[in-house]
């Protein structure tokens, strides 16, 4: 294995890497929060995100007016590492019935025209709406690996994306797909 952090799982995809990792802590362009229509803070990853970021971002997130399902936005990262926190909003799983699987890739879609847009050349996710919108977590992952690489050829964009995972579980699950 190639010499890597003690928490970096290398894997044999250039643009790719899934960490186990708290989001806060990486010194990308940009992480995404998996935040709610309100933008205005919540719990699991938006908490975490807001608390380490400080009171301006969520300052800033009351100027955005929300957001939609699917949809993303961008603010400045404040006192996190990060240059930007580009927020999300993940669909609530029902059952699979309901789109989500279009929703969550459009998640991914849409942070990744924002970071694109924005000059990021590396981007740190979540795993969008695996925690209290309980998506199935290898499912939700297919989904995010699959939209990502599908954006990042088809608009040759040159961008280093980090999987950051909260679970060794999910670290698997990433690394699986990510070597297939
Ligand atoms: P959602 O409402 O979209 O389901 P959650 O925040 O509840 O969002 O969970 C999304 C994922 O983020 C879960 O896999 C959860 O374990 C993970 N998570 C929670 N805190 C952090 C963190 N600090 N860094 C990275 N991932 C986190």
């Amino acid at each position: 294995m190639p010499s890597a952090k003690k928490n970096t799982i290398p894997l044999h995809d250039a643009h790719f890497a899934a960490l186990l990792a708290d989001i806060t802590t990486l010194a990308v362009d940009a992480i995404v929060n998996a935040a709610n229509t309100t933008l205005l803070g919540g719990g699991g990853v938006d908490g975490a995100i807001h608390r380490a970021a400080g009171p301006e971002l969520l300052r800033e997130c009351r100027t955005l007016g929300g957001c939609s399902v699917g949809d993303a936005k961008i603010t400045a990262a404040y006192r996190l590492p990060a240059r930007h926190v580009i927020h999300t909003v993940g669909p609530v799983w029902r059952g699979g019935g309901h789109n989500e699987a279009t929703l969550l890739a459009d998640c991914y879609r849409t942070s990744l025209k924002l970071a694109r847009e924005n000059g990021c050349s590396s981007i740190a996710f979540p795993c969008i709406s695996t925690g209290v919108y309980r998506y199935p977590a290898d499912a939700a992952a297919a989904v995010a690996v699959a939209a990502c690489r599908d954006f990042i050829a088809s608009h040759r964009y040159s961008c280093r994306i980090i999987f950051a995972c909260f679970s060794e579980k999910d670290v698997r699950i990433y690394q699986k797909l990510l070597v297939d």
